[in-house]
C-alpha cells in the first residue's frame, strides 16, 4: 500500500487519542449514547476516570486481596465466560468447587471433611446469610419438633461485621448484640451466658473482629455453653464469623482451638478474597457434618444426569474467583500460607513499634499472632487529644500521599473512642510501610507547624471502613 492510500483510508486512524472526537467531550451521566463509539478511545477515557479511586494498593483500610499473581490473572481471564452455576455445562469448575470445600472442611478439622458439605459464595456477607438460615432452620424444627412456639429467634454475638445486622433484619432474628463495656471490647462468657434462652439460634463469635482485630475467645464460650447444656439442658450451637482468622488461625496459630475440634462449631463462614488470597468474589461457609446443614435448604440441581446439592442466594456467578482460590491452595500449601502470613505480621509488629516511638499513639493492637489479624490499631493518647487535630485530620493528610488509613468510632457503647487501623496483607511490604511511617512522622510535624483551627470531627471524617 502506497503512501497517499495509506492518508486516504481515514485521518481518525492516526490521530493522537485524546484529539479524537469522542474523547473531547465530558462523559454522558444519565442518558445512554445515541451511537456506538471508537472501543480505544472509550477504553482511555474510562480508564482515566478510574485514576480517581487512588492505588488499591494504597488502601490500608481493606482486608480484602489487592495483590495477584500473574498466574491469577491468566486464570481469571480464561474463566471470565464460566458461570458457577452451570454445574453441568462447566463440571470441572463445580469439581473444583466441591474439592476447596473439603480442603477447608480439612484444614478447620472436621472429622468428616470429605463428606461434609459446604458452598463457595460471593464473600462472608453471603457465606453468613447462609450459615444464619441453617442456625435458625435447626432450630425451628427442633422447636416445633417439641410443640414449643418458633416465633421469636434470637442469635448472640459481640461486635459485628455489619452483614449480621443485615442477616438479623433480612430473616427476622433478634440480634443480641453485646455492648462494649469500659476496657471490653468484645464478647466474652460472662456476657454471652447473660443472654442465651430457648430461642437462641447460636452464637457467633468473630475470629478477627473488625474494629479491634482481635479473635473472640471461641474455646471458652464452647466450654461455657457445654456446661449450660448440662445444667439446662439447652444445646446452642456456635457459628464462626472467620471471615479473616479462618486463612490465618490454620498456618500462623495452629495450637488455638476454634474450629471443628470443638463439636459445638457447627459451621464456618471466611472470605476466600481476604487471607484467602483469591481476587475478589469468592466467600466460603463449611459445615462441620452434612447432618448440621439441613435438607430444607438445599436445592439439588442436575450435574452430569446426577444430582449436586446447593445452596446460595445468587445463581450466576462467575466461576473464575473459585479457580482462582484452588490455584492459591495448590500453589502455597500450607506452608506458603504460613510464610505470606508470617511476614504480614512481623510487618504489623515492626510498624506498631515504630508508630509507638511517635509519642501521641496509644497502640491497641500491635499484629500479635496468637490474638488476632496481620493489621495495626491505634488511638490518640489522652493528653494529645486537645493537641489541635484528630485521628481523623491525620487520615485526611495521609491522603494526599494515596494513603487511604480511615480513622473510626466504636461501636456502642464506646462509640467516644476513636481508632486508626491499617491491615497488612499480602503485597504491603515492609518497605511500603516504612514509607507510611515516615508519612504519618511528616503530617505530625506538618499539624505541628500548621495548627489546625478546626480539627474534623466525628461526623466530618467518618469514611468507610470494613
Ligand atoms: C469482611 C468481613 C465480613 C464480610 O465479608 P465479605 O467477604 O466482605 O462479604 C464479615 N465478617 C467479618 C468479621 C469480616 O471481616
Amino acid at each position: 500500500m502506497g503512501d497517499h492510500k495509506k492518508q486516504d483510508i481515514s485521518l481518525s486512524i492516526f490521530d493522537d487519542i485524546y484529539a479524537m472526537e469522542g474523547v473531547q467531550r465530558t462523559l454522558p451521566k444519565y442518558k445512554l449514547p445515541e451511537f456506538e463509539h471508537d472501543p480505544e478511545s472509550v477504553y482511555q477515557v474510562v480508564h482515566d476516570e478510574l485514576l480517581l479511586d487512588g492505588t488499591s494498593r494504597q488502601n490500608l483500610a481493606t482486608f480484602c486481596q489487592t495483590y495477584v499473581d500473574k498466574q491469577i490473572h491468566t486464570l481469571m481471564d480464561e474463566c471470565i465466560d464460566k458461570n458457577m452455576i452451570d454445574k453441568d455445562e462447566y463440571p470441572q469448575s463445580a469439581e473444583i468447587e466441591a474439592r476447596c470445600v473439603h480442603i477447608l472442611a480439612d484444614l478447620w478439622n472436621s472429622p468428616s471433611a470429605k463428606d461434609t458439605l459446604g458452598c463457595s459464595t460471593t464473600g462472608s456477607s453471603e457465606a453468613a446469610m447462609l450459615g444464619g438460615l441453617a442456625l435458625k432452620w435447626n432450630w425451628r424444627k427442633k422447636r416445633a419438633a417439641q410443640g414449643k412456639s418458633t416465633d421469636k429467634p434470637n442469635l448472640i454475638c459481640g461486635p459485628v461485621q455489619i452483614c449480621w445486622h443485615k442477616f438479623a433484619r433480612y430473616f427476622d432474628v433478634e440480634l443480641r448484640e453485646i455492648p462494649l463495656e469500659g476496657d471490653r471490647l468484645g464478647m466474652n462468657v460472662e456476657e454471652v451466658l447473660k443472654r442465651v434462652d430457648e430461642n437462641t439460634i447460636g452464637v457467633v463469635p468473630t475470629l478477627g473482629v473488625t474494629f479491634t482485630c482481635h479473635y473472640e475467645p471461641v474455646k471458652a464460650i464452647s466450654d461455657a455453653l457445654d456446661k449450660l447444656q448440662k445444667e439446662t439442658g439447652l444445646d446452642i450451637p456456635i457459628h464462626v464469623d472467620g471471615a479473616s482468622g479462618g486463612f490465618l488461625a490454620p498456618f500462623c496459630t495452629p495450637e488455638l482451638e476454634w474450629d471443628f475440634r470443638l463439636p459445638r462449631v457447627h459451621s464456618i463462614n471466611t472470605s476466600g478474597h481476604k487471607f484467602g488470597l483469591a481476587p475478589l468474589g469468592v466467600g466460603w461457609v463449611v459445615w462441620r457434618e452434612a447432618k448440621c446443614l439441613p435438607e430444607e435448604l438445599i436445592f439439588n440441581v442436575n450435574y452430569l444426569g446426577g444430582n449436586m446439592p446447593t445452596f446460595a442466594l445468587n445463581f450466576s456467578r462467575p466461576a473464575g474467583q473459585i479457580i482462582a482460590q484452588y490455584y492459591n491452595m495448590l500453589r502455597l500449601g500450607r506452608d506458603g500460607y504460613r510464610k505470606i502470613h508470617s511476614a504480614c505480621y512481623l510487618t504489623a509488629q515492626l510498624f506498631a513499634k515504630e508508630l509507638k516511638k511517635f509519642g501521641p499513639f496509644d497502640v491497641l493492637f500491635d499484629g500479635d499472632m496468637t490474638k488476632g489479624i496481620p493489621a495495626v490499631s491505634w488511638k490518640l493518647k489522652d493528653e494529645f487529644k486537645s493537641s489541635g487535630y484528630t485521628l481523623f485530620d491525620l487520615a485526611d493528610r495521609l491522603r494526599t500521599r494515596g494513603w487511604q488509613v480511615p480513622a473510626y468510632s466504636m461501636p456502642a457503647n464506646r462509640e467516644d473512642m476513636v481508632v486508626q487501623r491499617i491491615l497488612i496483607r499480602h503485597g504491603v511490604s515492609l518497605d511500603m510501610v516504612s514509607l507510611l511511617l515516615d508519612d504519618i512522622k511528616r503530617s505530625l510535624d506538618y499539624f505541628a507547624a500548621h495548627p489546625i483551627s478546626k480539627p474534623l470531627t466525628r461526623e466530618e471524617g467518618e469514611g468507610f471502613h470494613h
